[in-house]
């Protein structure tokens, strides 16, 4: 394993910070988070200018659209993007992270000439109609039902936890397409669709979370009509399809995040030494342990990238470990922030008290910790399956 940068690399970097460093002081103030239309408005705006400067879908292949750049390129768009504090990738996460890589990877010419170029170019945005309020980590017991009308699907059931589903265009939406029996085990029966949002039959309720903001959505579907050949992969071939968006989501959505912790940290440790808090040799440990911990986990994504640029395929199971220790090493993180703010700590409209009510879901998100747990003991230790 070469964890080293080559010339082309370095140039590629120096190249990328010019441009970032004179296209962001262009940039009009962010949007209150709070406020979905505008924060769709800026996160596509921002894709936008990223697509007129060569670097939308950076590790896209070429003929999805994209710039066909390598993982360790992407690695580093996603180090300078958050080192210069450029917009983070917001309502366009599930389009360009891991429903733009699933229909790259394994749509149709027609798929992906269709959904990958507005993705790219920040026009339509992408939301994952996957968990139902039975069916989350044990995903396969999903019971939304299509039936096949000549040629389309009738989906009728419900989702939940849909995130950005009040701003989106398209959603990745998993549904039955053949129920359970004796023959047909839970995972059999599943298909991958890409469901349009302003389709008659859906109604998305916005579910407000702890930190005030309506990020999520509970989403009822009553016989939505969506074209069969909006179906990615073969019918009943869907939970295929499903391991390799969650491989996506998993193994490389996260990490641009690694480096905007470890841009907080450093943000934590001035506020210290301003209020006085510095002093406190417990703290100060803390956060020492915490720069470690960042540190290690920017040294496993580099391992997890070199590996997936090694063998050409989708992100390991190492996106597993990565989940695991970055959701927790996010919580303990705005814990020390809170514990630097001190009374502060109570003002619910400071960015650190809003992103610690925040970190509290990433333990849940793209698969909790337990799961994580379980692949990591199944799939790499070689541990017994658990049930
Ligand atoms: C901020 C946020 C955004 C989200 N966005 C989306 C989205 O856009 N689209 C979408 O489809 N979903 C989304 N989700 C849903 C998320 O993927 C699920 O919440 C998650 O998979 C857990 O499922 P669940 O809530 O049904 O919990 P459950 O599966 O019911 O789990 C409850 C508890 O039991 C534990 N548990 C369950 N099974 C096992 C097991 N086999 N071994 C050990 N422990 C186990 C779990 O770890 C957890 O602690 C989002 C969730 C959050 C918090």
């Amino acid at each position: 394993m070469d964890l080293t940068y080559t010339a082309e690399e370095d140039e590629f970097r120096a190249r990328l910070s010019r441009w970032l460093a004179r296209t962001l002081p262009e940039l009009p103030p962010p949007p209150d988070p709070l406020d979905w239309p505008g924060r769709r408005a800026y996160d596509t705006g921002w894709q936008r200018r990223l697509y007129d400067a060569g670097y939308a879908g950076l590790h896209w292949p070429v003929d999805a659209g994209g710039q066909g750049a390598t993982p360790t390129q992407h690695l580093i768009f996603l180090e300078e993007t958050e080192k210069a504090g450029a917009p983070y990738v917001g309502a366009n996460f599930v389009g360009l992270l891991h429903a733009g890589p699933t229909i790259a990877s394994e749509g149709s010419a027609e798929q992906r000439a269709r959904w990958l170029p507005p993705v790219l170019r920040g026009e339509e945005v992408w939301c994952q109609g996957f968990s139902e309020p039975d069916a989350g980590s044990d995903l396969a017991s999903l019971c939304t039902r299509a039936w096949r009308d000549g040629d389309h699907y009738v989906v009728s059931g419900s989702k939940i936890w849909t995130s950005h589903a009040e701003v989106a265009d398209w959603c990745e939406l998993l549904v039955r397409t053949t129920p359970v029996s004796g023959s047909v085990p839970k995972h059999r029966g599943i298909s991958w669709l890409a469901m349009p949002m302003d389709a008659p039959g859906i109604t998305v309720r916005p579910l407000r979370t702890l930190a005030g903001s309506t990020e999520f959505a509970e989403m009822f579907l009553d016989e939505v009509r969506v074209p069969v050949s909006h179906r990615v992969g073969d019918e009943n071939d869907g939970w295929r399809v499903t391991m390799v968006t969650l491989s996506y989501e998993r193994g490389t959505a996260f990490v641009g995040e690694v480096v905007a912790c470890r841009r907080v940290l450093g943000e934590l440790a001035r506020e210290a030494r301003k209020n006085g808090r510095w002093d406190d040799a417990v703290l100060r440990r803390r956060l020492g342990h915490l720069s470690a911990e960042f540190a290690a986990l920017w040294r496993l994504t580099q391992w997890n990238v070199s590996e997936s640029q090694r063998t050409g395929g989708v992100p390991g199971v190492g996106g597993s470990v990565f989940k695991l220790h970055y959701s927790h090493a996010r919580q303990e993180l705005y814990e020390a922030a809170a514990d630097v703010l001190g009374p502060g700590a109570l003002d619910l409209g400071h960015p650190w008290n809003h992103d610690r009510l925040s970190s509290l879901s990433y333990t849940i998100a793209a698969g909790t910790s337990q799961i994580q747990q379980n692949i990591v003991a199944e799939r790499i230790l070689g541990l017994p399956k658990g049930r």
